[in-house]
């Protein structure tokens, strides 16, 4: 696999440090440009930075000293001097839409965090491990753009990356509908404890948008390619009820399932054991080796112990039992800013390469 040169749009944020600190040994991507606002442009990264840091690893020097960017002025230059970016920015929906866009004109792909393009009918929204043949609507996608290399390719929600890879792979048995309750970590808001010491010892019963896109979302990922478009699905339904916990990373998630042919517990456990999706198929650098891993114990899976699992790319599941309502329910969890959004982004540009999508 070639070297790829990498930007990283919005490099000063929560995710965008988390880019940062994924791609220091990466094997395929060398991070070379950091965009940000015209707050940090032309500041050193530790400059623009200040105390911001909040990873758990030490910032890398190399990044430290880079000169950063400004994202909409230097656009030119950086698409020219990149083969993709990721980004992750704090901006208007219609603005990030446009940025985006921009960039893919300029023939700089995007892979994008942000949720503004997440349902643009022909930029495909892909959990490697379930979706991936989603790809496949990039073309008409370049058609639209009047683009040879430019696309932009988004990855979706953190809060249903526990839920989703827990059910779409149980589709043999005619998912029907979901409720969710998920218990959602600060730092899915970009805080810390020290940036928002409200949350302490707190529990907040509303998270802006965000149940829509849990329900909304999952339709697209379980969507068909048809006629350049991506449709999305009828089914399964689902409803949800998002909440912030005093956490600072994980989002766990409470479920409740109807299926058409319902299936045994055993049937359950043995499809999560054996499933292997299209990052498992191709090695990708940063795919879990297992994706979903079950839990007997009645107190697991817990944030703090299981978040981290696989360098936070793996889902933890546990409490599968029969409802009195549903036919099943479960708990699930993933880590927001590795699995949820930075490192998923990372894994759907391996795909992309892997596939020849990026070159
Ligand atoms: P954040 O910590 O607030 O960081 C925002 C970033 O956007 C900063 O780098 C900021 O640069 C940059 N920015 C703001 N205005 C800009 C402008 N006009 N032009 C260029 N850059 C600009 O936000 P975050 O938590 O990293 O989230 C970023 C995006 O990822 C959001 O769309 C969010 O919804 C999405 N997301 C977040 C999570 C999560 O777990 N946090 C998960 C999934 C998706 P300056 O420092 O120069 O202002």
């Amino acid at each position: 696999m070639k070297i790829f040169n990498v930007g990283v749009v919005g490099a000063t944020g929560m995710v965008g440090q988390r880019f940062v600190s994924l791609l220091e040994n990466h094997p395929w991507f060398k991070l070379t440009v950091l965009a940000a606002s015209a707050r940090s442009a032309g500041k050193t990264y530790g400059e623009a930075l200040g105390g911001r840091w909040v990873m758990p690893t030490p910032l890398p020097p190399e990044a430290a000293r880079m000169t950063v960017l400004n994202a909409a002025t230097d656009l030119c230059k950086i698409a020219q001097s990149v083969d993709f970016v990721f980004c992750a920015v704090d901006m208007k929906k219609d603005e990030i839409k446009a940025l985006e866009e921009a960039y893919a004109k300029a023939e700089c792909p995007v892979i994008s965090n942000n949720s503004a393009h997440r349902f643009t009918p022909d930029v495909p929204m892909i959990i490697p491990e379930l979706n991936a043949a989603h790809t496949q609507i990039i073309p008409f996608q370049r058609k639209r753009l009047g683009t040879k290399r430019g696309f932009v390719a988004v990855k979706s929600n953190c809060s249903l990356q526990s839920y989703v890879p827990a059910l779409y792979p149980l589709n043999d048995f005619g998912v029907e509908r979901a409720l969710v309750c998920t218990y959602q970590a600060i730092s899915g808001a970009g805080k810390t404890f020290d940036t928002w010491p409200e949350m302490a010892d707190n529990v907040i019963p509303f998270i802006g948008g965000e149940e829509e896109k849990s329900e909304q979302e999952p339709l697209k990922i379980w969507g068909e390619i048809s006629g350049g478009k991506i449709l999305p699905a009828g089914s399964p339904r689902f409803t949800a009820q998002c909440i912030r916990v005093p956490v600072s990373n994980g989002h766990l998630a409470a479920v409740f399932a109807d299926f058409k042919n319902k299936p045994s517990r055993d049937d359950i456990l043995g499809v999560w054991q054996s499933f292997r999706g299209m990052a498992q198929e191709l090695g990708l650098p940063s795919a879990p080796k297992q994706f979903l891993h079950y839990f007997d114990e009645d107190n697991m899976p817990q944030v703090k112990l299981q978040r981290d699992l696989e360098g936070g790319m793996a889902v933890s599941i546990g409490r599968l039992r029969e409802d009195t309502q549903y036919q099943y329910k479960f708990v699930c969890l993933s880590h927001n800013t590795l699995r949820g959004a930075a490192g998923g982004a990372v894994l759907l540009a391996e795909l992309l390469a892997a596939q020849g999508y990026i070159d």
